[in-house]
């Protein structure tokens, strides 16, 4: 359900917007919110690229020359607070190619209407589409609360229309969120019915866990016309963003963005796989693989609706993880289990059987690094909010098979440091956990407790989404064996899908959405399993 009743804008209320946005542009109270240096997570919304103005609603920007349509990835919108969205698009005529602009930075003009045909448009600015970052747009949008339509013009094109809406305000009573986790996008695995059925299903917002691109090279001679990649394994900015460009003109991812705001975190599959900080997956590959790590940085921000400003250097840390709120029924917390990691244990070998060496339980390995620990613990225990989402990579239930660690990349291989944070959940008292995952394009359904996964007390619940089109990586053979682990309530290995996630202040109820046929963009899309978590239990169970 849509949580607030639509407001129109009165005349006045534009004005009141434009001066929250001005409001934006001033430094934190803290010092560290200056413009062009957001603090992720602050409130703060002004990055070096997002500046918004108070253009009139005709444009009166010198007209730009362009060589074609240049909306063809879609627009989206994202990272909402309680005072508006982030709305994106990049500009690229020819998308495949390095995008075709002219080189010069192109103002876009964005508007805002309470209704898909613009009837009337009650707010509008420019962005500056720079050539430096590809030419995409990040506008930084007060709304009122309510649904909201947007769209950009340029050149006398204009993009198709997105839906968002901002965050109900902390404070605020929700009756009903309701929330799609999704992730693992193989563009040559399959289609996007996942997306379709997303769009279809109209949640408040999408929560990305990650592998957005893959980063496998296409086939030398492939046809474009094919669902194939195209180009090598990229290591520069330009071979990242025709990735992005390839999977973003998929009709039916760019709906699902544009049916209502999304939260984007990364994995490892947006600059390489199982890349861990600045090791890459192949030690031999670590000449030059700090500059390959930036190009990819700099890729998915230009792609992504984030409220963040884009990466400064190669040697720089580039802070994605930060928290929204969702009225005091969600407080989120998204995390970047990738740059912060120790690298992978053991020789990160894959499904091997063997006991695990001493290294996998080494109490010095971190996933998160101390400062992003703390954070997590700070902001969940600071927050009013019913419920805890927390935005995760890598599955953190344990998935030990006997002595053996079956994937060295999940929290199985940084088992000292998953114990101390399952236990510091338990020991601050902090409530209603609920952790969403991807990676492993599989569905499964875990207890977190801590201490003894079998017997310790129970801390939260983890919903691992499978993939929308990512192939299995765990054969489906399988599934019975995962059902006997003590901790997983249940699993499904057979399909592609999401899950659909429907929150109350009594209730989390989880649906997993499968696909039929994921070679099919028209493949039916069904619930396998409903799951569901009462407030203040910490207990997920299946529903009858
Ligand atoms: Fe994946
Ligand atoms: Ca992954």
């Amino acid at each position: 359900m849509q949580p607030i009743s639509r407001r129109v804008f009165l005349a006045g209320a534009a004005a009141i917007a434009i001066a929250a946005c001005s409001d934006d542009a001033r430094p934190a109270a803290d010092g560290t919110g200056a413009p062009g240096a957001t603090e992720p997570g602050s409130g703060a919304s002004t990055t070096a690229a997002a500046t918004t103005t108070d253009e009139p609603t005709t444009s009166t920007a010198a007209p730009v020359e362009l060589p074609g349509d240049p909306f063809t990835i879609g627009v989206a919108s994202g990272d909402p607070d309680a005072r508006g969205a982030v709305l994106w698009t990049r500009l690229a005529p020819d998308p495949l190619n390095g995008g075709g602009m002219p080189a010069d930075d192109v103002p876009v003009v964005w508007e805002i209407s309470a209704t898909p045909e613009f009837t009337e448009v009650v707010a509008s600015g420019t962005e500056t589409a720079t050539v430096q970052h590809g030419h995409s747009v990040h506008a930084v949008v007060p709304l009122e609360q309510g649904d909201w339509y947007y769209r950009f013009r340029v050149g006398g094109y204009t993009s198709l229309v997105g839906l968002t809406r901002p965050a109900p305000a902390a404070g605020t009573d929700v009756a009903e969120a309701r929330i799609a986790a999704a992730s693992c996008q193989h563009y040559e695995s399959g289609l996007y019915a996942a997306h379709r059925d997303i769009a279809e299903q109209a949640p408040s917002f999408v929560v990305w866990l990650g592998d957005y691109i893959y980063e496998g090279a296409g086939s030398a001679n492939a046809d474009p016309a094919d669902r194939t990649h195209l180009g090598p394994e990229p290591t520069t900015v330009e071979e990242y963003r025709n990735r992005y460009a390839r999977y973003k003109t998929d009709p039916q991812l760019q709906a699902s963005h544009a049916a209502c705001p999304w939260f984007v975190i990364w994995d490892d599959h947006e600059v390489e796989n199982n890349y861990a900080g600045l090791a890459p997956q192949e030690p031999a590959d670590a000449a030059g693989f700090q500059e390959r790590r930036f190009a990819a940085y700099q890729a998915w921000w230009e792609h992504q609706p984030v409220r963040l400003s884009p990466p400064t250097g190669a040697a720089d840390e580039y802070r994605i993880y930060r928290d929204a709120q969702w009225g005091d029924l969600v407080q989120i917390a998204l995390l970047d289990g990738r740059q912060y990691r120790s690298d992978q244990a053991c020789g990160d070998v894959a499904l091997s059987l063997e006991p695990a060496c001493p290294e996998a339980s080494d109490p010095a390995r971190t996933m998160l690094g101390d400062e992003q620990e703390q954070w997590l613990l700070d902001t969940l225990g600071a927050s009013a909010a019913t419920w805890k989402l927390i935005g995760n990579q890598v599955i953190i239930a344990d998935a030990t098979f006997n002595e053996a660690v079956l994937n060295y990349d999940q929290w199985d291989g940084y088992q000292a440091a998953r114990e101390q944070l399952l236990q510091s959940f338990a020991d601050a008292a902090i409530e209603n956990i609920v952790v969403l995952t991807g990676d492993i394009h599989l569905a499964a359904v875990a207890q977190l407790r801590a201490g003894d996964r079998a017997a310790g007390p129970n801390v939260g619940v983890e919903f691992v989404t499978t993939s929308v089109s990512s192939g299995g990586l765990v054969g489906e053979e399988l599934t019975d064996v995962l059902k006997t682990f003590p901790n997983l309530i249940d699993a499904e290995l057979a399909h592609r899908g999401y899950s659909l996630h429907t929150v109350t202040p009594q209730q989390w109820t989880a649906d997993y959405r499968i696909v039929t046929d994921v070679a099919s963009a028209d493949s039916e899309v069904t619930t396998f399993g409903t799951y569901l978590v009462a407030a203040g239990s910490n207990t997920v169970t299946k529903a009858p």
